[in-house]
């Protein structure tokens, strides 16, 4: 690894820049975190006393004393596995039914609603262990750059939700600094790969694998603004899934039940393999003494780890797919594949992704790309492996960090809403108020009414997702407004929602009539039912036709039972004045049984085009008799 690798020039020289910025760039990884600033116009990573750079994202908590953070303490998790914390970061934020309980599986206790970690008698909180690690870090660069370090951008995947962004930046508070922007890991990526080498307008993807989550994004730089266009992922996808995938196959082989200290050392044994593999094609697998004199040895190669780690791997297809057809770009138009994520050394995940982005002939041939390589053919995009891929997101996030504190002044960067947000209207339909893809920060309203006479309550409940039935996107959390008693449909209640530069959402509603208003923060995981995205953008596609089927169903079916409201309310009025009162009550009846069947659409309408002529003449006495009051009223009538 060259040390220029780490690095990248983000300004020509005639703009040189010979201080060191005051906001520093994070990268809070699952398994590795990583701390990086830009100096001279130039972002580097900050390594430790021993000359790390990464500091694995592991802290123990020994009985006595203060807990300790990084390689100490992931030498501490096959000795004490139940007070050493590792992939914390799956938990932050989130509440006990947000994570599948094959996920909650660590060698560690967690408790409660919250996931708090079980210390003996004392619990700690996800965000508590993640502030340990960032404070590991702000030490660090304190002593590298001999100087007070209080103002970071610290990284998140494109996929966390307001409450894990939350959380994240509550983390960094909590470790002493002012947390100046929460970024999205990939969009910090593209900032520190390769810039430099890309034309004024292109389009690149950023294949993001690291121990715990998966995204693709699909960026297009434009006069020096990044947009995001599309990201899709997996926020319980990555490298630790290949881990458990040899970690069972390594199982199988132990005979006798394997407890936690051991399963521990023997996952530690599986990464250990799992990373020698990206360069060697084989490897011997030693577990010294793992009961009484017993010991443990074999062999795994490189066939082998693929053929475990194939279905992981595969199952990022799905998402690169979606990606591309969200931003509308074909795999073949985009410039580069960036690989970020630890996970994206091994060969395998080179190989596949160059063999579906078309990247290039990617023959077995040509061997593995050596780290750190770019290879570029003809017609389709490179494969960008330029920057380490597990420094990347650092670097990206000290160049945004630059940006922020004006360091940097010839780039600008935008961030996009993984998902769109709206809220639920009268029948239990989603009303999207900021599509899927905006850029942020961004601010939007509608105006709304109410829906029955004197409603002197508004339910504003606010919704995160692609369906469209209420129910069936994520509730992010609801709130009632006070609003002026009115007859059905004169109130105005106007919404407003607007997402912030980290991607926190904030949204207010005013009766515009009485000035009363709620400005609410939605930053509560409480009511989130925090489905993975990709699975709700993958429903949404697969359920597309039966949910418009749907929304179609509830118009038609509100306009309808307000049809029937008023035709009944006319026929009790003026029966004796209608000659085909029968025939009204006839449609009336038909619309019921329509309203019924709750899905015959063509039935509902037919009916109803029925009762709207038969009770044409009904409109027009209503009418006359309106004009006779109005007329009476102003004394022009007997
Ligand atoms: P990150 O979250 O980006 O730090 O990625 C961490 C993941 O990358 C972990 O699952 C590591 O085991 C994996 N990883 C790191 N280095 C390698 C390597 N050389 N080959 C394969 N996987 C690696």
């Amino acid at each position: 690894m060259s040390n220029r690798k780490s690095k990248i020039v983000i300004r020509p020289s005639s703009h040189y820049c010979p201080r060191v910025s005051t906001i520093v760039g994070i990268d809070l990884g699952t398994t590795r975190s990583a701390i990086a600033v830009v100096e001279a116009g130039m972002a580097g990573l900050l390594a430790d006393a021993e000359g790390q750079r990464l500091l694995p994202s592991v802290v123990h908590y020994p009985k006595d004393g203060i807990p300790i953070v990084g390689w100490p303490a992931l030498r501490q998790r096959a000795l004490d596995p139940a007070r050493t914390i590792y992939s914390v970061k799956r938990f932050i934020g989130q509440r006990a039914a947000d994570v599948p309980e094959p996920e909650r599986q660590v060698d560690y206790t967690l408790t409660g609603n919250s996931l708090a970690v079980k210390l003996g008698e004392e619990t700690v909180s996800p965000e508590a262990v993640s502030a340990e690690i960032l404070k590991s870090l702000k030490t660090r660069a304190e002593l590298v750059l001999e100087t007070e370090i209080t103002r970071a951008v610290i990284t998140v995947p494109a996929y966390f939700n307001d409450a894990q962004r939350q959380a994240t930046k509550r983390a960094g508070e909590r470790a002493g600094f002012t947390v100046e922007r929460i970024l999205n890991e990939p969009t910090a990526a593209a900032l520190a790969c390769g810039l430099e080498k890309l034309p004024e307008q292109a389009r690149v993807a950023v294949y993001d694998l690291g121990g715990g989550t998966f995204d693709l994004s699909i960026l297009e730089l434009r006069e020096g603004v990044f947009q995001v266009l599309a990201t899709h992922g997996n926020t319980r996808l990555g490298g630790d899934d290949v881990d458990q995938r040899i970690l069972d196959w390594l199982l199988e082989q132990i005979d006798g039940d394997a407890d936690v200290t051991l399963r521990a050392r023997v996952r530690e044994a599986a990464e250990a393999a799992k990373v020698a593999l990206s360069t060697e094609t084989v490897t011997t697998i030693q577990l010294p003494f793992i009961s009484g004199d017993t010991s443990f040895e074999c062999v795994l190669t490189r066939e082998k780890l693929e053929a475990l780690a194939a279905p992981v791997i595969d199952q990022t297809r799905t998402h690169c797919r979606h990606a591309l057809a969200d931003a509308g770009v074909k795999a073949a138009e985009l410039n580069q594949v960036i690989l970020v994520g630890g996970q994206t050394r091994m060969p395998l995940v080179r190989r596949r992704v160059a063999e579906w982005f078309e990247c290039a002939e990617y023959a077995e041939t040509r061997g593995d790309i050596r780290l750190g390589d770019s290879f570029h053919e003809a017609d389709g995009p490179t494969l960008n492996t330029s920057q380490n891929p597990d420094e990347a997101v650092a670097l990206g996030a000290a160049i945004q960090g630059a940006i922020l504190s004006g360091d940097i002044t010839d780039m600008v960067l935008l961030d996009v809403t993984p998902l769109s947000l709206g809220l639920e209207t009268f029948g239990g339909l989603m009303n999207v108020i900021i599509p899927r893809n905006t850029t942020v920060p961004t601010k939007a309203g509608e105006m709304f009414t109410n829906a029955v006479d004197g409603q002197r309550q508004m339910l504003v409940h606010v919704l995160q997702g692609e369906r469209e039935k209420a129910v069936d996107n994520w509730s992010l959390g609801r709130f009632e407004l006070e609003s002026e008693s009115a007859k059905r449909g004169a109130a105005r209640v106007g919404v407003q929602f607007e997402i912030d530069a980290d991607g926190i959402l904030h949204v207010l509603a005013r009766d515009t009539a009485t000035g009363h208003e709620k400005v609410v923060e939605m930053k509560s995981a409480v009511d989130v039912d925090d489905t993975a995205v990709q699975k709700m953008v993958e429903e949404s596609v697969e359920h597309a036709f039966e949910d418009m089927d749907a929304r179609k169903w509830i118009e038609a079916a509100l306009k309808a039972r307000e049809a029937v409201k008023a035709g009944r309310g006319g026929l009790e009025d003026f029966a004796g004045e209608l000659n085909n009162a029968e025939a009204i009550t006839a449609a009336l009846e038909s619309v019921e049984a329509a309203l019924e069947t709750e899905s015959d659409l063509p039935q509902l309408k037919a009916a109803v085009a029925k009762l709207d002529e038969a009770t044409l003449p009904l409109a027009d006495l209503m009418m006359d008799r309106a004009m006779e009051a109005v007329l009476r009223q102003r004394g022009m009538l007997d």
